[in-house]
C-alpha cells in the first residue's frame, strides 16, 4: 500500500484551520477490518504527504520506480491518492508501466477516514481485496491500473472526476466498469486487459516530456489566445478540447494558425468537451477542416488520459510523425478505435 496523501488521510489542523494529511499508522487504526485479511500488507508513505492538487510528474516517476523495484515482492499494489488528480495519476501510470501483470489500484475518499460517515474505509478495504484477487490459473484477476471508488472498479485511464461532493466522485464515461463491489465483487472478466506474456517482466518508462498545452475551444476565442497556445515556444503538443464530435470554428484565421503550428512540427490532437461519446472528424465540415489541417483524432479518450499519453510519447521520441501515429492508436485501453 502506497500512501501519497489526499483527503482519505487528512484531519482538521486547528492551527491552519484546514485539512492536512496525517500519517499512515493512524489510517490503519481507523480500519481494524484490515487485520481480518489473511495476507501481508506492507506500507510505503511518501514524504511529504500531499494534497493531490500538488501532484507533479515527479510523483508519477517515483511511483513507477517504486512499483518496478518492489514488483516481485507483492501480488498487487494499492495507491492512496487525493481525488483531485487521481485520474491524471492513474492514466500516467498506465502508460509508464509496460508489461503489467499485477493490479495497481488507486483509491481515496471524499471524507477523511476518521470521520464517522467516511467512504474511505469501504474504498480502502475493497481496493485491497481487488489488488489481491487471483483467477483460476493463479494470475491476477485485474492486471491493470485502475481507480476504485464508491463500489466501482474502473480502468484508470478511462476515469474522470465528476463530483466534488458525492461519494460517487468518478465516472468512466466511455468504458464499462471492470468490476462492481456489492455482496460479492463481480468482475467483468471479458473487459479486463490481460498481458500478452505473463513472464515478460515489468518496464517503467520514466522519461516524460510535459511540453503540452490544453486549449478549450469556446465562443469568442481570439486569434491572440490561439496563437499564444498553439505557437508557444515551449509547446510541442496541444490538446484541442472541441465541441461535440470534434468540431471547432471554421474561420480562416483559426485554421491558418493550426496549419502553421502543424508545419512547425507541433502535434495537435482533438478531444471532445463532451463527457460521453467520441470525436469523429468525418461527420461535419467543421471537423473535416481540422482533419485536413493535420489534427489527430483522440477518439473517446479523456483529456486527463490524453495529457498523460502525450507526456509519455513526447518523452519517448522526438519524431512528430511517430508520436502522431501512436496518439491515434489504442495503447493501454484508453480509447476505442
Ligand atoms: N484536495 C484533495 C486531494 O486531491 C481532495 C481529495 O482527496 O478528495 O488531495
Amino acid at each position: 500500500m502506497i500512501y501519497t496523501g489526499g483527503t482519505i488521510g487528512m484531519k482538521q489542523d486547528p492551527m491552519k484551520q484546514a485539512l492536512t494529511p496525517f500519517d499512515f499508522s493512524q489510517i490503519l487504526q481507523e480500519v481494524p477490518e484490515m487485520r481480518k485479511f489473511a495476507f501481508r500488507i506492507d506500507s510505503f508513505t511518501f514524504d511529504p504527504l500531499i494534497d493531490s492538487s500538488d501532484v507533479e510528474p515527479s510523483l508519477w516517476q517515483r511511483l513507477a520506480t517504486l512499483i518496478r523495484d518492489r514488483y516481485d515482492d507483492y501480488d498487487g499494489f494499492v495507491v492512496l491518492h487525493g481525488t483531485d488528480t487521481m485520474s491524471y495519476s492513474a492514466s500516467a501510470l498506465s502508460f509508464m508501466i509496460g508489461n503489467l501483470t499485477k493490479p495497481i489500484i488507486f483509491t481515496g475518499s471524499q471524507l477523511p477516514i476518521g470521520v464517522p460517515r467516511t467512504d474511505g474505509k469501504e474504498n480502502l478495504v475493497s481496493a485491497v481485496e481487488i489488488a489481491s484477487a487471483k483467477d483460476f490459473d493463479g494470475h491476477a484477476m485485474v492486471p491493470e491500473v485502475c481507480v476504485f471508488f464508491d463500489s466501482l472498479l474502473m480502468r484508470g485511464n478511462r476515469t474522470t472526476k465528476v463530483n466534488a461532493e458525492n461519494f460517487s466522485a468518478f465516472r468512466s464515461p466511455n468504458f464499462p466498469a471492470l468490476a462492481q463491489a456489492g455482496v460479492n465483487i463481480k468482475y467483468n472478466s471479458s473487459l479486463i486487459r490481460k498481458p500478452g506474456d505473463w513472464d515478460a517482466g515489468i518496464v517503467a518508462n520514466t522519461a516524460l516530456d510535459t511540453s503540452v498545452s490544453i486549449l478549450k475551444i469556446h465562443p469568442g476565442i481570439t486569434p491572440g489566445v490561439v496563437r499564444d497556445i498553439l505557437l508557444g515556444e515551449g509547446t510541442r503538443a496541444v490538446i484541442l478540447e472541441t465541441y461535440g464530435s470534434g468540431n471547432a470554428p471554421t474561420k480562416e484565421w483559426f485554421l491558418d494558425i493550426i496549419r502553421e503550428a502543424r508545419e512547425k512540427g507541433k502535434i495537435i490532437v482533438n478531444v471532445t468537451q463532451c463527457l460521453y461519446g467520441s470525436v469523429d472528424m468525418g461527420l461535419y465540415a467543421t471537423g473535416k477542416a481540422l482533419k485536413e489541417a493535420g489534427v489527430v483524432s483522440g477518439s473517446d479518450i479523456t483529456t486527463e488520459s490524453m495529457l498523460a499519453k502525450l507526456f509519455y510519447l513526447l518523452g519517448k521520441s522526438g519524431d512528430p510523425d511517430w508520436i502522431r501515429d501512436r496518439v491515434a492508436k489504442n495503447l493501454r485501453g484508453e480509447m476505442s478505435n
